[in-house]
Parts: C-alpha cells; structure tokens; sequence
C-alpha cells in the first residue's frame, strides 16, 4: 500500500497551481458577481494541454488516468477557482470518456482533439425536468429519418450550453420496454445548432461564471455518424463514465472545502476579541480540527476510488462513496468557514460565502445524496432496490 504522490503527479499540482495563480480570488469574485464564461481561463489550461489530461495520446492528450485528472480538479478548485473554475472545464476532462470508449476511429479523430485544444466546448444533456434522476424515463425523443436524426424535446440544468459549440446527448430512440429497462435511449455528439434549440439560462444560487440552461429542442437534426456505438445502448455508455465524474466531482469537494478551511484557520489567528485570537477558544478550533479530518478521509475515499478506476477494477460503490462523503465533507468546511468569520463570513469580501452556495453544487449533482446512499444500501448492503 503506497500513499506518496509521485514525483510527475505532484509536479502536476505545481503546474496547475502556477496556472491558477494567474486568476486571483478577486478574478473569481468578479465572475461570481456578474456572471461571463471564464474564456481565458478556459484558454490557459487548453494552451497548457492540460485539458486532454486523461485523453488517449494519440488524438492529442496526456493519456493520464483519473487520478492524474482528480489531483488537477482538486488543485484548480482548491486555488480559490472553487467550482467556477472546475466547472468551466470539467467536461473537456472526461466528457467525452463514452466516444473514447465507444467511438470509432473516425468520430475519435474528428472529435477529441479539437476538445483538447480547446477550441470546441461541449455540453452534457441529460437530465430533463419531467423525469429527473430517474434517467431511463427520459422522454426526450430522436426520430430517424434516413440518414439523419430529429429530436424534439426539452433538457433542463444544462451547464456550458450558452458557450457550448457541441452537445453531447441522450435521447431515446425507441419505448420503454420493462424486459430490457437500459435500452432505447440513444448517445449523439453533434453541433449544438441554435437555430434548433433554444437555450434559457437558468438563475441560481452560485457558480454563475458557468451557466446552466433549460434547452428547447426543436428539430434538430442529427447525421447518423454523430451516434456514439449502437442505437439503444446509450445509457450503458454513458455509465461508463459516471464513476469517473463523480470521482471528479468528490475531487472538486475536497478542494473546495481545503481553501475555505485555509481561509478559516487564517482568519481565527488573526481576528482578535475579547483580547485574543478567536482560534484560541476551543469552540472556534475544535470545528476546524473536524473539518480537517473529515476532509482528508474524503480525500483518502476520492484517491482510493481513483486507484481502482485506473486499476480498471470495479469501483461503483467506492466512487459513489466519495462523491458523498466529499460533497458533504467539503459543504462542512465551507459552512464552518463562514461561522468563523462571523459576520464578515457573510460579506463577498471574505469569499467564503461564494465557497458556501458552490459547494451545495457538490451535493446535488450530477447525482443526489439519496440515491447515492440508495445505491449503497442495495449494492453493497444486499437491500432491496428502492428507487
Ligand atoms: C448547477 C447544476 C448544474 C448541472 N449540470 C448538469 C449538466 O450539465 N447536464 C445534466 O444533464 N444535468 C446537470 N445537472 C442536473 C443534475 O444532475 C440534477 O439536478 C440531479 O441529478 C438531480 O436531479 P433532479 O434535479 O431532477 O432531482 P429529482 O430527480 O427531481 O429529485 C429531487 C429530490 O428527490 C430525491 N429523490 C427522488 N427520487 C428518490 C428516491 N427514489 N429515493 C430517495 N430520494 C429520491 C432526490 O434525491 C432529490 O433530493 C445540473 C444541476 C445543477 C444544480
């Protein structure tokens, strides 16, 4: 059992880290207040090559595994980027992991080095508001005629779709039937073509640098060669990149409630009442102390995941695990934060308020605590399936 970074994966933190110190605290609360694509953020990593970090070499990527991409995630949020900066390239990282997967030669070549290179952004479509986590209702429907696909239908949470060229989407090509519940959902990559769909931004509690939008898709046609693998088999696909996220995401956690639990410590030694540091009162330290640790077991969990997804050994129970523990791990330290500036914990100057409402992102998406702890309970504790 070996803990130690090696030497190319903390030369990889110290590489990103020197990235991110290009956008300051005050860059991101800028972002924060009035919203904008971070592009040059975005630009900086492309022009790095980092963003093909856990992509095969040979169409312009690293070919790292996921851990390499969770030390990135984690370093990038931990900066002060938070989830503003994660996000803006989250899906550059591992989106594209089902055409990696299930792609042919010919979509791998046409589509993943532009990706790298940061000249196509791309966007996720999954979710819809009528159907929610339960993803094999998707109602969202792609009709094929000829060589080409017509989808009509709605999608809602869609982060990046205001910057998006590409989307990547599940649509469902054929009925439900309870004999083969996983089939008939269908995976696309293709243009994100506004003339077909509308896209509405949503308002919302935090991460507003990245937006997320409602999608009114009208029409829009898809070329058969832009379907990843078979039709029908698109929700296998894209399970073969969840364990990944969410080890991205539990990632992104950690590094998030680390910076906001550095702010913390920092500003209980400085601010003096009652004559002394309020970090000398047990009720301020022994918080931080909790936080720290339930940190660095959410951290342990996230590596370990990423351990065996790089190991290509199962590792559902042990990435949903971590996606959990880290999403609440790090919302607890970012809460904790906040309480210990008091009332400056309050005001945007301390930037821990931003750090709170980012990390309930953690929480919710792209999967919930519940079925998180659903799945645990049946798959791991042998319950019965609840959901
Ligand atoms: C900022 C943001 C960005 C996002 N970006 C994307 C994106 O880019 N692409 C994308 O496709 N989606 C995206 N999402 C969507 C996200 O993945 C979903 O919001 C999330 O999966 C939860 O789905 P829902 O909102 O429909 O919740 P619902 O399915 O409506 O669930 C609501 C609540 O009920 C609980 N619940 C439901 N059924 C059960 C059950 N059987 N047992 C116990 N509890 C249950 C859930 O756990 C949850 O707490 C994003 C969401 C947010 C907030």
């Amino acid at each position: 059992m070996d803990f130690a970074p090696t030497d190319d994966q903390l030369e990889i933190e110290r590489a990103v880290e020197s990235i991110c110190t290009r956008f300051d605290d005050d860059y991101w609360r800028t972002r924060d207040r009035d919203g904008g694509f971070p592009h040059d953020f975005h630009a900086a990593f492309a022009e790095a090559g980092w963003l093909g970090i856990a992509m095969p070499a040979e169409y312009g990527g690293a070919g790292l595994g996921i851990t390499e991409a969770a030390l990135m995630m984690r370093t990038i949020s931990a900066s002060g980027a938070g989830m503003s900066g994660a996000s803006a390239i989250h899906m550059n990282i591992f989106g594209l992991h089902p055409v990696v997967i299930n792609g042919t030669p010919e979509q791998k070549a046409r589509w993943l080095p532009p990706l790298i290179a940061g000249t196509h952004k791309a966007c996720f479509g999954v979710t819809e508001p009528n159907t929610g986590l339960n993803t094999l209702r998707l109602k969202t429907r792609a009709v094929r005629q000829g060589d080409r696909y017509v989808v009509d239908g709605q999608k809602v949470w869609i982060s990046t779709a205001q910057v998006a060229d590409k989307i990547l989407l599940l649509a469902r090509t054929a009925d439900p039937d309870p004999k083969a519940p996983s089939r008939g959902l269908s995976l696309f990559y293709t243009d994100l073509d506004r003339s077909k769909v509308e896209v509405r931004e949503i308002d919302k509690h935090g991460r507003k640098a990245v937006d997320s939008n409602q999608l009114f898709i009208d029409g829009l046609e898809i070329p058969v060669e832009d379907r990843i693998g078979e039709e029908g088999r698109g929700f296998e696909y894209i399970l073969h990149g969840m364990n990944p996220e969410r080890v991205l995401i539990a990632a992104e956690a950690v590094g998030l409630g680390r910076v906001a639990l550095k702010r913390a410590a920092r500003y209980a030694n400085e601010r003096i009442v009652f004559d002394r540091p309020i970090g000398k009162n047990q009720g301020v330290q022994h918080p931080l102390a909790e936080r720290w640790i339930e940190l660095e077991a959410a951290d342990l969990l996230t590596m370990r995941a990423a351990w065996l997804y790089d190991q290509g050994k199962p590792c559902g129970a042990e990435a949903n695990a971590a996606k959990y523990f880290a999403g609440e791990a790090g919302f607890k330290a970012c809460e904790t934060a906040v309480l210990t500036h008091g009332g400056m914990g309050y005001s945007r100057e301390y930037h821990v308020e931003r750090y709170l409402r980012e990390a309930m992102l953690t929480r919710i998406a792209p999967i919930s605590p519940q079925l998180i702890l659903s799945f645990i309970a049946e798959k791991v504790l042998g319950q019965p399936k609840s959901y």
